[in-house]
């Protein structure tokens, strides 16, 4: 296939280079990011999606977004489709969709989880929303960039169901945090904990596959100093995409709240900023209730 590909950054760069890698024709465009190999980079995002058969963006956010959709919708083929992989607010991608509609276009908004490691070795998770249509032209295209593909309905719903997952993701890592801490001062050893939760009702994704504590369980990045992984940063930046959306729909997610000004907390005055989202651990092994 013929592929635009705009935002070629830790995310966009392997990606792009996996689809090269298979065969297609991809022409990539972005404002500062080297060109992956096998990808012939162009001067401009109208550029890189004129003539394209599907054009991809994985871009930092919802305004960012909205700029280059306005750029390139005008120059697109009509038919074509328009892939957001990028993780953004739920307005935009509705809105943006919209726009592509307008103009003949198939939008897809289609997040990614699996992170760089996952994008690198293709093995990411589509979560996508868009027409049936269009999630059937862009199949072979996920099959090249990742391993599972779940089409979740109209317009938006992909960013739904990222931001829904990630803010159980961001309370889930932070209870679990919270309880390794009472562990220690409880004198309880945290492989014991650790033995006991991985096959009791507390097991989760984060305890059993991504252990927050050093040396414990799964290797992670615990297991290197807390080097991103998924850095807190942007699991801030999702836990606020949760709540801009619930406020907007008038859904009541007390957890998910408090999981963002946690992770605000971290990320901003308490040092978190390019740690692991797992580095709350530390964070609450230092802590006094009072
Ligand atoms: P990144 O910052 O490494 O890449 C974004 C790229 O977009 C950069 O190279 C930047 O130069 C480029 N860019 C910005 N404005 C542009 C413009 N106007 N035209 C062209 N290019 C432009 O970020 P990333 O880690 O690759 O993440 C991309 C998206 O994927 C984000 O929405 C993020 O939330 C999401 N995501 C990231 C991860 C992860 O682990 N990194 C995991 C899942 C989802």
């Amino acid at each position: 296939m013929k592929i635009g590909f705009i935002g070629l950054g830790n995310m966009g760069a392997p990606m792009a280079r996996n689809l090269a890698r298979a065969g297609h024709e991809v022409k990539g465009f972005d404002i500062a990011a080297p060109c992956p190999e096998g990808v012939e980079c162009v001067g401009s995002a109208a550029e890189a999606a004129k003539g394209a058969e599907v054009v991809i963006t994985m871009l930092p956010d919802g305004n960012i977004l909205r700029q280059v959709a306005a750029e390139i919708i005008p120059v697109m083929e009509k038919g074509a489709v328009f892939l957001d992989c990028s993780t953004v607010d739920v307005e935009s991608a509705r809105e943006v969709a919209r726009q592509a509609e307008a103009a003949g276009l198939r939008p897809l908004d289609a997040p990614v989880s699996g992170g760089v490691g996952g994008a690198e070795a293709g093995t990411l998770t589509f979560m996508v929303g868009g027409s049936e249509e269009a999630f059937e032209i862009a199949k072979p295209l996920f099959e090249v960039m990742g391993k599972k593909a779940v089409h979740c309905g109209p317009s938006g719903n992909g960013q739904a169901a990222k931001i829904c997952n990630n803010m159980i993701l961001g309370v889930t890592m932070i209870a679990t945090c919270e309880a390794f801490a009472l562990a220690d001062r409880l004198g309880l050893d945290r492989q014991k904990l650790y033995d006991v939760v991985s096959t009791s009702s507390g097991y989760s994704w984060v305890m059993n596959a991504y252990t927050p504590a050093p040396g414990v369980g799964v290797p992670s990045p615990a297991d290197n100093d807390y080097k991103p992984g998924f850095a807190a940063e942007l699991m801030l930046k999702d836990l606020r995409l949760s709540q801009q959306a619930a406020e907007a729909v008038d859904a009541d997610t007390p957890m998910g709240q408090r999981a963002a000004e946690l992770y605000e907390a971290f990320v901003e005055r308490e040092g978190g900023r390019g740690r692991d989202f797992s580095a709350m651990l530390p964070r609450f092994e230092s802590r006094r209730r009072r």
